[in-house]
């Protein structure tokens, strides 16, 4: 049979009409419209639409790609540009919210969904057709340099939170790429190391949130990934693009390279790579002449290339690209953009420690307020790379200096994610509290920001902790797309922040940690300062959220998207010497994050699922029911027995009795916000599929009964149990 014909897309279509609703969703009438306009067009005019015109960020509008549309036929030109955190445009301003790894530690769905759509408005007024931000990598190496660009550790988080990022982008009418497919959990040897993952494994983890997103999500496009999988580059690799992503999940969009990740012309194609990108860092393997050369010889079919046009056609039709193209040269309003980046770093927050009720802050109370280091008083780390914005609204830091894994010729926007802000932490800070004095102390220097403390400059931080009545301690992990992966996941730079924190912590009991990262941190002081929080990379509004949060405005709800271990040597990928391998063995198989500190028995410094709250929340009266389909709902009910409203994350996590499984794996959650008082009974579907293992020797996920289903507060605060 031949998939990837259009009689094959109606039988899987009929099965799947009852989700048509979203826009991207499968429709047969965008499906037939596409085919009539794929009989109208030249051999070189679908030529045109499978390779990008331009070199990467040389589009017009500042894009990364862009597949220039046929005009004759009205179809129109796709420009598309990075979004992980924002517009990546790079001449264009943009706003910069917080990273992708905040909202996960929102566990908001509706949050994800209006993400992907605020993203989307600057997008399309910008002139963008695409938006190239739907990161999903598991956070199995925690010292991943793109860690802060997805969703955490956890298959069935991510897949959610996916979904709904990419229907909140394309509820604008931007096409959403979802990447990166698959198996690219590391940067080290980022262009070409092989993962090497077994079925199993792949399948339960790794393709899930993928699986999820395709299902719930429809993307437009998928983004293979420059990495190999088990020997073939997932460019090229059919089991992954035809086998699994169109066929096992009736995919019907198109597949894009990374940039630079295309390495053939027939292999490629014939795998079910349907689009080149970034092949200005050699040479064009989809351009006219090899692609007319495979044809000739053929080492492809004109079916396949038909097809390859044909899922295009047929996501700017369904995602409404094709009728309602954007122009560009729209007005952005970043104020209400700040707004809401704001909200979504309310919601990401995590308090990690909180003793002695340090936290909230109480104004009233405070005379001097001391605010310490990461440039706390002009602005906030972001991530580099792709996923930063280059010319965000407000401006970025000039030098590198001091930052230990870049070279320094190339230090601009990609490689310095220091973000200057319009309200930093110092600022805020003095509006919610006039009657205080807020004075800030740490290294100001714009071209060596990443430099170390000099022993003057603790001095100088410890006197001022000394003689204020609270310190505020700002400590930042960069870490970014081609800054390689971190050596360990101890505070590196600047190299002594750890001995800040702790000379500033000997100073003054009332010490408080804001951390700005996008991985894991070590806390070799934790038990030596009073209250920490998570603050991720926060956005451009950054500085009022942290400072809400701080004085109570807002009641921190994020919960941990990755575990935070006590050290290195504890983490899954950590082996004999800590060295990440060129060609990494997911010998760990199912133990990822939370799934290996439970079944090895070892203590985290803050388990997944953990965040604590300024309010308290009590669980009762579990019950079961499962339908003949093996639809799992779970019932409970919460209640806030403490004096403030809060948001709460119930979760529920399942004990699936099988050879080889975790003890844990999550099963689904809720995000509820309750009044002081108020109880909610909490209702949590658990799909089948959730309940199940993958079954190599039947290629099929197998049902196991009888799961035991927990609920609580973190994947170590469990309140209640059933069978
Ligand atoms: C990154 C992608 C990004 C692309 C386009 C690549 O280097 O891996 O995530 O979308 O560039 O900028």
């Amino acid at each position: 049979m031949d998939r990837s014909g259009s009689g094959y897309f109606f039988a899987v279509s009929l099965a799947i009409t009852a989700e048509a609703q979203d826009s991207g969703a499968p429709n047969d009438a965008a499906w037939r419209r596409a085919d009539e306009l794929l009989k109208k067009l030249t051999l070189d005019e679908k030529l045109q639409l499978i390779l990008s015109k331009y070199p990467s960020n040389a589009s017009p509008g500042g894009g990364g790609g862009y597949i220039e549309g046929v005009t004759r036929l009205h179809i129109p030109d796709i420009n598309m540009s990075d979004s992980s955190t924002g517009s990546g445009s790079t001449t264009q301003p943009s706003s910069t919210f917080p990273a992708t790894i905040a909202l996960a530690a929102s566990w908001d769905r509706q949050l994800s969904y209006d993400y992907g759509s605020e993203i989307a408005i600057q997008l399309r007024a910008q002139g963008f057709a695409m938006g190239l931000g739907g990161g999903a990598n598991l956070t199995r190496e925690p010292r991943g340099g793109r860690a802060f660009e997805y969703l955490g550790e956890d298959p069935l988080l991510a897949g959610e939170l996916l979904a709904q990022r990419t229907k909140g982008t394309q509820s604008q009418k931007v096409m959403a790429s979802i990447k990166h497919f698959a198996g690219n959990e590391q940067e080290t040897n980022r262009m070409g190391g092989d993962s090497h993952i077994d079925d199993r494994t792949l399948r339960e983890l790794y393709l899930l949130p993928f699986e999820i997103a395709v299902e719930q999500g429809h993307p437009a496009s998928v983004m293979c990934s420059y990495n190999r999988l088990n020997g073939d580059y997932a460019c090229e690799n059919s089991v992954l693009l035809t086998d699994i992503l169109k066929t096992q999940w009736h995919f019907t969009g198109q597949v894009q390279s990374d940039w630079g990740a295309t390495h053939t012309t027939a292999k490629a194609i014939n795998a079910g790579l349907d689009e080149e990108e970034g092949s200005d860092a050699g040479p064009s393997y989809f351009g006219r002449v090899p692609v007319i050369f495979a044809l000739a010889n053929h080492d492809i079919t004109q079916e396949r290339v038909d097809d390859m046009v044909r899922r295009k056609l047929y996501s700017m039709i369904a995602s409404g690209v094709m009728d309602n193209p954007p122009h560009g040269g729209e007005k952005i309003d970043f104020d209400a953009a700040r707004t809401f980046a704001q909200s979504v770093e309310e919601q990401s927050i995590v308090l990690l420690k909180n003793d002695r009720r340090q936290l909230p802050l109480s104004a009233s109370n405070l005379k001097r307020i001391a605010v310490i280091g990461s440039h706390a008083d002009v602005g906030v780390m972001s991530g580099g790379g792709s996923a930063d914005t280059m010319h965000p609204v407000t401006g970025s830091f000039t030098g590198c200096e001091g930052l230990e894994f870049v070279d320094h010729n190339g230090c601009g926007w990609w490689r310095n994610p220091w973000l200057k802000i319009p309200v930093p932490l110092t600022k805020a800070i003095r509006e919610l509290s006039p009657a205080s004095e807020v004075e800030f102390s740490g290294v100001q220097d714009e071209q060596a920001p990443f430099r170390a403390y000099s022993p003057g400059e603790i001095v100088d931080a410890v006197a001022l902790a000394r003689r204020s009545d609270i310190a505020i301690v700002v400590v930042a992990q960069p870490a970014g797309e081609d800054f390689g992966d971190l050596r360990t996941l101890s505070l590196q730079n600047p190299s002594n922040q750890n001995e800040l924190v702790d000379a500033v912590a000997s100073a003054n009991p009332h010490t408080i940690v804001v951390i700005e990262s996008g991985n894991p941190v070590l806390m070799p002081w934790k038990d030596k300062v009073a209250a920490i929080i998570e603050a991720w990379y926060p956005g451009e509004a950054g500085g009022r959220a942290i400072a809400n949060v701080l004085f109570g405005k807002v009641d921190p709800s994020g919960k941990l998207p990755f575990t935070f271990p006590a050290r290195d040597e504890d983490t899954p990928t950590w082996g004999a010497t800590g060295a990440i391998f060129k060609d990494p063995v997911y010998s760990e198989k199912l133990n990822i994050g939370y799934r290996w500190y439970d079944a090895k028995k070892l203590a985290p410094l803050f388990e997944f699922g953990y965040g604590l709250s300024y309010t308290h929340f009590t669980y009762s009266d579990l019950s079961l029911k499962r339908d003949p389909d093996h639809t799992l709902h779970v019932s409970f009910t919460v209640k806030n027995d403490g004096t403030v409203e809060g948001a709460e994350v119930p979760q529920v996590y399942l004990g699936v009795d099988y050879a080889g499984e975790p003890p844990l794996r999550l099963g689904g959650w809720s995000k509820i916000r309750l009044k002081p008082e108020e109880s909610q009974q909490v209702h949590i579907t658990v799909s089948p599929r959730t309940q199940s293992v993958w079954d190599t020797s039947a290629a099929d996920w197998r049902y196991i009964p009888d799961a035991v289903v927990y609920v609580g507060s973190s994947s170590r605060d469990i309140r209640l149990k059933k069978r």
